[in-house]
């Protein structure tokens, strides 16, 4: 009897993935600058610089509940939520980070060959998950402001499962009108629209998921929260749609911890707009040190991190003589993103460091 090989049970598009690119962690960083954990300026997974909140800190050292299976119907989230959002409970469902809701929006509507309309360059998440579900993904680019394509995007997704967009997009920082979305909703697919920024942009397309059915916002406690470490995300959609996702979701998918930080956080929510509103500052403080610096073009954004574009060519060297010097920023080797970077906005002393050390880089890499 000829045996399978191991492989053989993989299906086909399983076989080949690309994993999704991450950031370099601290320690390999550390590791690669000679330096300390500490000392590292980590200013390439836009993380909030402040942390957690206080009350989600104190929520995480007392954490008396890790012992109990968390809440599958997800009650307290998601009337927590539903406050924070002004959305109903049932409209809620909350995930191991938003990274999840993608997951589950896509397994839950994609068969193999379905098409995805996204709109490079955007997050890599979509395509991930897109090829995970053996999806049949159709880019259709940005312009050179990277602003989205709304007639190509509606070409492209006649036929179409799934329409993705970041907004604001990561890494270029810009938000899509809602104009432009109320257009996309106009498709005869699903909408996505991811809002990991959102609490630094100030706007939001919340309020027009009750007046559209195929419309789904995806939110994260990652950034405007600080708990990227912890995985807790949410999708805000048509209740029906909610039901499903509800009930295809795994059920103990968001930890008791994550829970608690996050229904803390939510307590916590003054202080952390105020945060957010220092890091807007400083976005704004550490774009204008960009701005006068010989060749590098910072792009305006509406989230926490800043797309620059560098001297053509050198985008990769100057990467890597920011990480000699212990600050970690986000280096695309691919396509048109080649000559850029994009920096998370931290403290007002990291931004010091990092311009500081992008000088040097410059001269260096002349
Ligand atoms: C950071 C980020 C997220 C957050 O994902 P989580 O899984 O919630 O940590 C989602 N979408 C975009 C565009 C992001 O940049």
């Amino acid at each position: 009897m000829t045996r399978r090989n191991v492989l053989d049970f993989v299906q086909p598009h399983w076989r080949n993935l690309d994993p999704y690119e991450a950031a370099e962690p601290p320690e390999s960083l550390a590791e690669r600058g000679g330096i300390t954990e500490d000392e590292v300026v980590k200013l390439n997974a836009n993380e909030n610089p402040y942390g957690p909140s206080p009350k989600a800190l104190e929520a995480l050292n007392h954490s008396a509940r890790a012992h109990i299976y968390p809440d599958p119907a997800q009650v307290a989230m998601r009337r927590a939520l539903s406050r924070y959002t002004d959305a109903r409970p049932e409209q809620i469902v909350v995930g191991n980070g938003s990274d999840e809701i993608i997951d589950l929006v896509f397994r839950a509507t994609l068969e193999p060959g379905d098409v995805v309309v996204n709109a490079p360059p955007t997050f890599g998440m979509y395509d991930v998950t897109a090829n995970i579900c053996g999806g049949a993904i159709v880019e259709v680019e940005r312009d050179e402001n990277f602003d989205i394509d709304v007639d190509g995007m509606l070409a492209a997704a006649e036929g179409a499962k799934l329409i993705v967009l970041a907004s604001p997009n990561n890494p270029s920082g810009n938000s899509t009108p809602i104009e432009d979305v109320e257009r996309l909703l106009g498709a005869d697919c699903l909408v996505v629209v991811d809002e990991a920024y959102a609490e630094f942009a100030g706007r939001s397309v919340l309020p027009l998921v009750d007046k559209h059915p195929n419309l789904v916002v995806l939110r994260t406690m990652s950034k405007w929260a600080g708990l990227a470490g912890l995985r807790a995300g949410y999708g805000v959609m048509n209740e029906e749609m909610a039901e499903v996702l509800m009930r295809g979701k795994p059920p103990y998918n968001v930890s008791q911890v994550a829970e608690a930080a996050l229904l803390a956080s939510l307590e916590d929510a003054e202080i952390l707009d105020e945060r957010a509103r220092l890091i807007v500052r400083e976005r704004e403080q550490m774009g204008g040190l960009l701005a006068e610096m010989q060749g590098v073009e910072p792009l305006s954004s509406d989230a926490n991190f800043i797309l620059c574009r560098l001297p053509e060519g050198r985008g990769r060297a100057i990467y890597d003589a920011l990480a000699d010097r212990g600050v970690s920023v986000r280096y695309y080797s691919r396509g048109k993103l080649a000559d850029y970077l994009r920096v998370s906005v931290g403290t007002p002393e990291q931004t010091g460091r990092f311009i500081e050390a992008l000088r040097a880089a410059l001269q260096q890499t002349a």
